[in-house]
């Protein structure tokens, strides 16, 4: 299967997806859009009211300020891929649950497997814990970080810039610094063989081989 088709499977299940309890009093499931072939895929935390409402990720307040980032280094929408880990909305935007990551955990894994994009952008601590499950993101936001070879960068959650004024500049140079660099860094790593896909099962995937590069 191509990554259109693949990506169109995910997004038909999910948005008659029953795994867990989420589903119910949403509008919306909603799957994540962009490019199939896109080189940058950001993941956020999980849709707000605005995505239910839309069935479309990052379009209300911290979507805005996510298309104006992205512009900020030369890149929009249509180019990048932009999903969650919980794919349908949290009653009123509480935090995912353990279990909840857990019923999604796969449709993420395929929509990654499906585009292969050369850096992942993780928004907020809950994309973060997918990659580096004890880390603090204070500590490791605008990094870049090779993982089962793939450069995963964690930034803060745009909604947090929204929120903490004091965090909204660090967010905009991490941004700025951090994604124009993985991706040279990507297509060096690629060029001298360095870069890999990660392994296809999320059981038998070993721990994460961790390699700070900025
Ligand atoms: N916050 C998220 O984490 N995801 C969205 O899609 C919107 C807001």
């Amino acid at each position: 299967m191509t990554a259109e088709e693949l990506l169109q499977s995910v997004a038909q299940e999910v948005v008659s997806c029953q795994r867990c309890p989420l589903y119910r009093n949403t509008a919306h499931g909603v799957p994540g859009e962009g490019s199939p072939h896109a080189e940058v895929m950001f993941i956020g935390e999980g849709p707000g009211y605005h995505e239910d409402r839309q069935g479309r990720p990052f379009v209300g307040p911290a979507g805005s300020f996510l298309n104006d980032l992205l512009a900020s280094v030369g890149l929009d929408r249509q180019t990048v891929f932009i999903t969650n880990v919980v794919k349908h909305r949290p009653p009123e935007n509480r935090d995912p649950l353990a279990e909840e990551i857990a019923a999604c955990s796969d449709y993420l894994t395929r929509q990654i497997e499906a585009i292969n994009p050369k850096v992942i952008v993780t928004l907020g601590r809950f994309s973060m814990a997918r990659f580096f499950p004890t880390a603090r993101i204070g500590q490791i936001h605008g990094q870049a970080k090779l993982v089962d070879g793939r450069l995963v960068v964690c930034m803060y959650h745009p909604a947090a810039a929204l929120h903490r004024a004091e965090l909204k500049q660090t967010v905009i140079d991490d941004f700025q610094r951090a994604i124009p660099a993985a991706l040279a860094e990507s297509k060096r790593l690629a060029a001298s063989g360095k870069l890999g896909a990660e392994p296809k099962n999320d059981d038998d995937a070993p721990p994460p081989q961790q390699l700070s590069l900025f």
